[in-house]
């Protein structure tokens, strides 16, 4: 027979912490305290199961279902020496929900059940607390009329007219009436005078009256809990938090203990260690002679557990520690002992009852990225963990927060968003928006703090991208323009936030009919991707010796190799300090962009615009110390490490310029009037550039430009060996479809590579000749490419884009209706799909090393420094990823965290 419900209490339990998947959390923790000797108040569990079947079954139970509550109250009133339902000596229980992870707030709780007509005076007798027992049954009615019998039927009251609102409305008329101020000044007599009111209320309003029998009330709280599965706010919170609809819920039935039974009663919350910290210090909240909702609630303010934690707002109020001293070394022992066992920081619930502890829930805490580094290394110290748990304890995204300032998470509670986009780039910024780059600049240079607002950005923004704070775009996925510049830079950008209604004629953004005009401030938490009107105050991450500590921790467990995106020796110094082992692209148009891109540019424009071959070799030759010169300065920076350099990528068009000024200057300078110049840059103009004559066609149909970059490559790399330096150049030919492309590029490269040798009189000069995969063409094909290759780097980015078939500058547009109706589990081009576009790496890898034993592949896609696809890379045996420079220690993370998984699996 399918075992339906757990009883725990009296020093033993049937179930335990490993079994989360059937108890639910609250459940499998509760379990293993009363394993523990910990005192918790004897319940039972009915196990997620019965929530499927009741799903899967018309909101029907198992049959066998009955007769195993039964047998398991009888239990609990064995171990609590009352009977449910008895009028002499009644035991109430709550009724909690308990999913597998904890979705705060998202559902029901029912406490008290079991009180009745006649059990109160049972209660009465027992407690000689008329007042106590009163209280209850006024807040047993609140709770179930609200939950049960208006929520978990369906009833779906107008706003303000709620059961709830309406005794909450009653209990007040009584208030005023007799002059009260709180809840508390109620006498025995005026409870006795509401309940009654509450019922008759209920009848009016809901149409049926409010049970009185114990059993009715246990299973209308009972299916309460598993209606309330499918209730809306817990599956708007399934969505955000990814927790799949299958799990469903558990429910715990426990017997009631209560801290409202007068002044040696209380209820608290309390975290095992400082949750926002990380410091090891009991950290909680507590409130005399209260239930639980009071503290959740926020009815009344909480006192501090001990001294030690005591801070301005609360330091008057008595702790714990000093009003119940005795009680509080009990839980001060709990609190180690639990710590011991879980080997976790711990966040937990209790109730004094008359001087009497009960422990009512424990789980492991949430905590912020800078408690979570503090904890782990804490704890490796005291050596509670050993190093691989240290490594696994900081999530990625933890990771991320402790690199850049955030959005003081406590105002930003306090503030709604008036917009939301997609997060490109990390932590918080606020600033004065403004809506041209050259504004951003120019306010900039005045000291103010900015923030960019552009429906779009494109490379002529550059400059203003730098000069502010944050960058809010209306359009765009997270691999636009915007998103890519930023996350670079590690800048706070948030994409495609359609809401945005943007003039920049007038300098006026309006969201959702609100105005905000240049100058206005908005905030932006590019993590969540939320807009916020106004200031909000900001954290900055503290410097902490420890993430050294723990980086160092990292690396020991990693084995495949993270290296960076970067374009410029500034970069790449930054991404040096973050860890990274190399370059993996070097993206060579960036020099055009930006700062003292203005000569360089200008000679790239010259060659765009040549018509012959001549006119573009004499363009070329002007461009190509710049291009050199820039290449040689990056390489330098590396100095022992590999430097993948790509070739020009882009379609040319790009970088035609679109302002008159420039335009009248650039064709002066070619010696040919304005009239032709626009008739060349409108010959370049193509429909569907990123599918264009852009990558390796760009080589192909002139020759010269793969043969200037080459030697700007390999003259750079000779100068530096000479003068003592170790420089490994990977020359990487991007948009590659076929084999032949490759050769066709080789034949040039060689051929400047003699030169080159024969210039600085020596016999070779050490590069390797690779590609990108990033065509699924080239993927299937990966055994031919590798014939020439000697190394592969996966451009997700359109690998993807081709992939799907999905513009990645379009995207915005319909992807995030497909996560929203749960098409895609995500966004593609944030975190690799890796059932279809990771199939097109996997064969491409097996494919290219089977011809190639040896070849080296990487990804130079953004997915390299997304955790989920950092761990996928490691799986199909990829040498390295490579990322933006702030994105390298998550990667390093990631990567250390996949290794440890991979062996786990691997051993068992
Ligand atoms: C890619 O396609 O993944 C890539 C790295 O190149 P880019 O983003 O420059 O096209
Ligand atoms: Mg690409």
């Amino acid at each position: 027979m399918t075992k339906y419900v757990y009883s725990f209490g009296g020093g033993k339990a049937e179930g335990k912490a490993g079994m989360k998947g059937l108890l639910g959390g609250k459940g499998a923790n509760l379990a293993e305290m009363a394993n523990l000797g910990i005192p918790v108040p004897a319940g039972f569990t009915i196990t997620t199961e019965v929530c499927t079947h009741f799903y899967k079954h018309g909101r029907k139970y198992p049959v066998q279902l009955e007769q195993q509550v039964k047998l398991s109250i009888a239990k609990v009133e064995r171990i609590m020496g009352a009977k449910f339902g008895d009028p002499e000596n009644p035991l109430l229980v709550s009724v909690r929900s308990g999913a597998r992870s904890s979705m705060p707030g998202m559902m029901e709780t029912v406490l008290n059940v079991g009180l009745t007509s006649k059990t109160i005076k049972g209660l009465i007798k027992k407690t000689k607390n008329e007042r106590f027992v009163y209280d209850a049954y006024r807040r047993l009615i609140m709770m179930y009329s609200d939950v049960v019998m208006e929520k978990a039927a369906g009833i779906e009251s107008k706003e303000g007219k709620g059961i709830r609102v309406q005794l909450e409305h009653e209990m007040q008329k009584i208030k005023n009436e007799k002059g009260y101020s709180q809840d508390t000044d109620l006498t025995a007599d005026d409870l006795k005078e509401l309940v009654e009111i509450f019922k008759s209320k209920v009848q009016e309003v809901l149409g049926v009256s409010f049970p009185d029998d114990p059993l009715k009330q246990l299973w209308g709280g009972i299916g309460a809990v598993f209606q309330s599965w499918n209730g809306k706010r817990a599956i708007s919170y399934r969505r955000i938090e990814n927790i799949p609809d299958e799990w469903g819920t558990a429910v715990n039935v426990q017997s009631m203990v209560f801290g409202n039974m007068g002044e040696t009663s209380a209820t608290g919350v309390a975290f095992t260690r400082n949750p926002a910290t990380g410091e090891n210090k009991f950290y909680g909240e507590w409130l005399v002679n209260a239930q639980g909702e009071d503290v959740v609630a926020g009815i009344r303010t909480p006192a501090p557990l001990n001294e030690a934690t005591k801070n301005e707002q609360n330091k008057h109020m008595a702790s714990l520690e000093r009003a119940m001293s005795k009680t509080y070394k009990e839980l001060d022992k709990i609190r180690i002992n639990l710590e011991k066992h879980y080997r976790d920081m711990l966040d937990i619930e209790f109730t004094i009852q008359e001087g009497r502890l009960w422990m009512l829930q424990c789980r492991v805490g949430k905590r912020t990225g800078t408690a979570a580094l503090n904890m782990a290394m804490d704890m490796l110290k005291q050596k509670m963990i050993v190093e691989k748990e240290a490594v696994m304890r900081l999530s990625p995204n933890q990771l991320d927060e402790l690199l850049h300032p955030i959005v003081d998470p406590s105002a930003e509670a306090r503030t709604v968003p008036i917009a939301k986009g997609l997060p490109a780039g990390p932590g918080g910024a606020y600033g004065q928006i403004v809506f041209t780059a050259n504004d951003a600049v120019e306010w900039a240079k005045t000291g103010k703090k900015v923030l960019l607002v552009r429906e779009e950005t494109n490379p002529e923004d550059v400059e203003g991208m730098r000069a502010a704070q944050g960058i809010l775009t209306g359009r765009g996925g997270m691999t636009s323009h915007a998103a890519l510049v930023a996350r670079g830079w590690g800048k706070c950008c948030i994409v495609g936030c359609s809401a945005l209604n943007i003039n920049v004629r007038n300098k006026i953004l309006i969201v959702n009919g609100q105005e905000y005009r240049e100058g206005d401030f908005l905030t932006l938490n590019g993590t969540k991707g939320y807009v916020y009107a106004g200031q909000l105050s900001m954290m900055s991450a503290a410097e902490n010796p420890r993430f050294v500590q723990f980086m160092k921790l990292v690396d020991k467990h990693r084995t495949m190799k993270v290296r960076t995106n970067a374009d410029t020796p500034e970069d790449a110094r930054k991404a040096l300090e973050f860890g990274a082992q190399g370059i993996g692209l070097f993206r060579t148009e960036h020099m055009f962009y930006g700062r003292n891109s203005e000569a360089p540019l200008f000679c790239l424009r010259k060659m765009i615009v040549s018509n012959t071959e001549e006119e573009r070799r004499m363009a070329l030759d002007e461009l190509f110390p710049f291009v050199k010169r820039d290449i040689k300065a990056t390489l330098e920076v590396m100095n022992g490490l590999p430097v993948t350099i790509r070739l020009l990528d882009p379609p040319l068009h790009e970088f035609v310029p679109q302002e008159p000024g420039k335009r009248v200057e650039l064709a002066s300078s070619l010696g040919i009037s304005l009239d032709e110049l626009e008739k060349r840059a409108l010959a370049l103009h193509e429909t569907n550039p990123m599918m264009g004559h852009r990558g390796v066609r760009l080589g192909v149909t002139y020759p010269e430009i793969t043969e200037m970059q080459a030697r700007a490559i390999l003259e750079s790399t000779i100068e530096l060996i000479l003068e003592g330096k170790k420089i490994f150049p990977e020359i990487m030919v991007p948009v590659v479809s076929a084999v032949k492309e490759l050769d066709h590029q080789k034949v040039l490269v060689e051929k400047v590579y003699k030169e080159v040798c024969a210039k600085y009189c020596v016999k070779s000069i050490k590069y390797m000749y690779g590609t990108m995969i990033e065509i699924p063409r080239a993927a299937l094909t990966a055994g031919k490419i590798a014939e020439t290759a000697e190394f592969f780097s996966y451009g997700t980015n359109d690998l993807t884009q081709m992939g799907f078939g999905f513009s990645r500058d379009d995207i915005g547009g319909f992807v995030p209706d497909y996560v929203e109706k749960k098409i895609l589990p995500a966004d593609p081009f944030n975190i690799l799909d890796q059932e279809g576009i990771g199939e097109l790496i996997d064969i491409g890898i097996k494919r290219g090393r089977k011809t190639r034993p040896n070849l080296k592949v990487g990804i130079c896609g953004e997915h390299g420094g997304e955790p989920s696809s950092v761990d996928f890379c490691h799986r199909v045996g990829m040498d390295y990823v490579s990322c933006s420079p702030y994105r390298v220690p998550i990667a390093r993370l990631a990567a250390a965290q996949a290794n440890i998984r991979c062996q786990k699996i691997k051993k068992s």
